[in-house]
């Protein structure tokens, strides 16, 4: 499978245009013309798992945190130079997967979610999306040209459907006066004419290409139409919520998270013997949604990277967290693995997740 392909692929399931603005995702290093000949997960590209993919022969790796992330000034060797050019010489590909996998529904945080146990997990913040409902009325003798055409557009698709419209009649009343060039209908006389109301769903940015279009496409001189602005939940967002199998201290759990996520560290702020039923997860860096997910009735917020001062607030405002460390995203390695073989349906025969450990912490 050429790298082109694979992108494509991993784009309908984790858009890389559902990242955030700030993240820098897909195809970092490489050629979008190359033959994939297999795959290594990991999460972060150190200068270890670059060998572990020679050594494996495998010519792409996919990482979830941007190897290349600021403003580059030069790739020479030292720091992460050192890992850039030994990915260029030995011409290994390198792909992200950051936020656009954390929002995924199957992403990064339900991995970790489930590796925690939780139960029945939702979407602690599901994204939405606007969109426009558009109205277009027509005399019905128009309808199947006026319909044809949209679609042709690219108009009133959803999904894998084309051609999604509703239409309802009814009567179209109107006055030509003075000045008026009426398509249908006499000067000063009111005219009845049986219109049909169109109905269809645009997105944000075709909304003026659309007007283009139905301006062309309409027989009247001044047709009528509406654009209703909408937003609907979309199944990707940060973080997940669920039920834990059974209640527990706040302390139990914080016990139990280390050994179900096998890291050595785990903290916690609150009361200890605190009873908890439900629990919010985000990877990584989450902080600043405690609240949130105290409102959505978490009574624990689980995350990475806690500083003093957020546990501090956290403490004195009354809320549950455990901090599992940033490197428990780790669990990503195997979770893409298995999301990758889904995807792929065997098109790449070489998957494997890197088990290298490139936590920057050592513990004692
Ligand atoms: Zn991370």
């Amino acid at each position: 499978m050429k790298t082109s392909e694979l992108l494509s692929i991993i784009n309908q399931h984790v858009p890389f245009a559902s990242a955030e603005s700030w993240d820098n995702v897909g195809l970092l290093i490489g050629d979008t013309n190359q033959e994939v000949n297999g795959i290594l997960t990991a999460l972060d590209c150190t200068f270890d798992v670059v060998d572990e993919a020679i050594e494996k022969n495998i010519n792409t790796i996919i990482a979830h945190h941007p190897l290349i992330f600021k403003g580059v000034k030069n790739i020479n060797e030292g720091g992460y130079g050192t890992i850039i050019r030994r990915l260029i010489q030995n011409n290994i590909q390198l792909i992200a997967l950051h936020t656009n996998l954390d929002v995924y529904q199957y992403g990064v945080n339900a991995m970790l979610s489930k590796r925690i146990g939780i139960k029945n997990a939702e979407i602690l913040e599901p994204q939405t999306e606007s969109y426009y409902k558009v109205q277009v009325f027509i005399p019905e003798e128009n309808v199947v040209e006026f319909k044809d055409k949209m679609n042709d557009q690219g108009f009133a698709s959803e999904g894998d459907y084309e051609y999604c419209f509703f239409s309802t009649k009814g009567d179209g009343q109107f006055k030509p006066v003075d000045g008026a060039n009426p398509h249908i209908g006499q000067l000063n006389e009111i005219e009845t004419v049986e219109e049909v109301k169109v109905e269809f769903m645009i997105q944000n940015n075709e909304r003026a290409k659309a007007e283009y279009f139905i301006n062309a496409l309409h027989p009247y001189e001044t047709p009528v139409y509406d654009f209703i602005p909408l937003t609907k939940s979309l199944n990707r967002g940060l973080g997940m919520i669920g039920d834990l199998p059974e209640q527990t201290t706040l302390k139990a759990l914080a016990s139990a998270i280390k050994t179900q996520l096998d890291i050595p560290s785990v903290r916690f702020t609150g009361n200890p013997n605190a009873l908890i039923s439900k629990a919010a997860v985000i990877g990584g860096s989450g902080i600043g949604y405690e609240q949130y997910a105290h409102q959505k009735g978490a009574d624990v917020f689980i995350t990475g990277d806690i500083k003093h001062h957020d546990a501090l607030d956290a403490e004195i405002d009354g809320y549950h967290l455990i901090d599992i460390n940033h490197y428990s995203e780790y669990v990503m390695r195997d979770g893409l693995k298995a999301l990758l073989e889904q995807w792929l349906e065997g098109k790449v025969d070489n998957i494997e997740a890197s088990h290298l450990n490139t936590d920057p912490f050592n513990y004692v």
